[in-house]
């Protein structure tokens, strides 16, 4: 009897460290690797076209390395069961693997693939592949955060949850070999799905980044090589390169967090003690992204603290606000500095994206999810959880956020973590010419410094969309409206 096994890749575009992968290698039968796109069955949360660019790569690269063993990519587009029963079908396949993803929508329907394939009678296995942790092994009774095994709401105890466990994980390696390829019989090519943008727009990204698994393991063993010792302070600076870039490899399973964990432990022994502490503990924060959607699934949508749910968001302007901001228009340059990396390479610095979006949620007062669905169309690393988790936690209304009180200021920001406007500079040429103690706040600078950095506000750059402490004052009377509610 045919012991072939389906390979379903969806966010795990690797070899290393795939447990679905290991799991097939076990019946020593032929693997069949398939790739599906099925955007519809993603609704609302297709992904945007930043994110669709990467895909393209990283379905490039893991076919090549696919075919370096003898074997391929089968690629297919449409309903995501309907298309594994027509390749189980062609292929005699009796048995399906996978990985694990975690966004509402996609359990459902794997849920129902699952129920589906086995009615079917075929062997059907899901593995953890995308974290460190499942999402309910930290909320379980042996690691709950209160005795009742409820989800953790506050980072420093989840983390310390996981933190214990760290030193037991053990990634498995890319195999040495794959058994006898199969051919696709109707398969479609990486071209075929269209993924890419019909208007090149999209120089900057390719400038940027190289999707796909050798590249994510390449741009890892830089990090750990030379940027984690300086990491803790560095990582803060947007100015410099000082954090990994490694969000959009991990979103696309390029690379698996338990491999960067083993590299960490590999060089540096305990990873929950300098050097490698800061960087394992934003490791956590995807954890603790994960965790909060996978235990809160309407959070992509609906704030976790209720009270936000009758927010006095702006209802006037919102437009022209909304345009300034995303295009990088609003006069306050940190921000437009960030939106316009944003826009020209698919990422945002840590830093600059809380900036950001402080600004639109508190200043310009427009609610989180209209933020959060544009970094959603544009980010490279757009990840429902993380994107969730980072917008409501900056608006003050996630799990363990900032208060909503604390509104960043991005004049101090950028004087604190952009010292000398090299970050503004680059982003803003307009404004290159200015002095350091004005490149944040070119509207404080006296006429002749203007005219001698060859800046008319208003014209080459733009006046303040808000003043900063008015509209900061207007935010904190918003947020007075809904406080005591409970
Ligand atoms: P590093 O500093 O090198 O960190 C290593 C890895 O840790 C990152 O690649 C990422 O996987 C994880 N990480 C780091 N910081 C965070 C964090 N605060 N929350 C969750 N995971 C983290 N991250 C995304 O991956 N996708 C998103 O869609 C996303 N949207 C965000 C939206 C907002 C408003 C904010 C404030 C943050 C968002 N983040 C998101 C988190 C963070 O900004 C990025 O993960 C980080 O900037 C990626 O750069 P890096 O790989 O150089 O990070």
């Amino acid at each position: 009897m045919s012991r072939i096994t389906l390979l379903w890749f969806r966010r795990d575009l690797r070899l290393d460290d795939n447990p679905a992968l290991i799991h097939a290698l076990t019946t020593g039968a032929p693997i069949v690797p398939v790739y599906i796109h099925a955007p519809d069955e993603e609704a609302p949360w297709t992904p945007g076209a930043a994110s669709r660019w990467w895909l393209h790569g990283s379905l490039l690269a893991l076919d090549a390395s696919l075919q370096r063993f003898g074997s391929r990519l089968w690629i297919a587009r449409g309903d995501s069961l309907t298309e594994l029963r027509r390749i189980v079908a062609a292929t005699g396949a009796t048995g399906v693997s996978w990985n694990r993803l975690y966004d509402p929508a996609t359990r459902e329907r794997d849920t129902h693939i699952k129920q589906a394939l086995r009615s079917d009678g075929l062997r059907c296995e899901s593995h953890r592949s995308t974290l460190l942790f499942e999402p309910w092994e930290i909320a379980s009774q042996t690691r709950s955060a209160s005795k009742t095994g409820q989800p953790y709401r506050v980072f420093s105890a989840f983390w310390r949850a996981c933190v214990r466990e760290l030193s037991g994980i053990r990634p498995d390696p890319a195999p040495e070999s794959l058994p006898a390829g199969f051919a696709p019989v109707d398969g479609l090519t990486v071209d075929d799905l269209g993924l890419l943008p019909t208007i090149p727009w999209d120089q900057g990204l390719r400038a940027t980044w190289t999707p796909g698994e050798s590249a994510a393991l390449a741009r890892a063993t830089a990090f750990l090589d030379a940027r984690i010792g300086a990491y803790s302070v560095a990582r803060d600076r947007p100015d410099a390169p000082g954090t990994s870039r490694l969000s959009p490899h991990l979103h696309f399973g390029e690379i698996s967090p338990r491999r960067l964990l083993a590299m960490i432990l590999d060089r540096f022994g305990d990873p929950a003690a300098d050097p490698a502490e800061s960087f394992v503990r934003e490791l956590g924060w995807r954890e603790f992204s994960y965790h909060l959607l996978y235990h809160f699934p309407r959070t992509p949508v609906e704030p976790l603290d209720p009270r936000f749910a009758d927010f006095p968001w702006r209802t006037e302007g919102v437009a022209e606000r909304l345009d300034a901001w995303q295009r990088g228009r609003t006069g306050i340059p940190l921000v437009d500095a960030g939106m316009r990396e944003l826009w020209h390479t698919g990422w945002m610095h840590n830093r600059v994206r809380m900036v950001a979006a402080s600004l639109l949620t508190k200043n310009l007062r427009l609610p989180w999810q209209v933020g959060a669905r544009w970094f959603w169309d544009t980010l490279v690393d757009a990840d429902l959880a993380s994107n969730t988790q980072g917008w409501q936690w900056t608006a003050g209304c996630g799990a363990d956020a900032a208060p909503y009180f604390r509104v960043f200021n991005p004049v101090r920001q950028g004087e604190r973590f952009d010292p000398d406007g090299g970050y503004v500079r680059r982003w803003c040429p307009e404004l290159a010419r200015l002095p350091n103690q004005y490149i944040h706040q070119p509207w404080t600078a006296p006429p002749p410094i203007l005219m001698a950095a060859d800046i008319r506000l208003g014209c080459h750059y733009p006046l303040p969309i808000v003043d900063l402490a008015t509209s900061r004052q207007e935010a904190l009377a918003a947020w007075g409206t809904i406080k005591g509610n409970r």
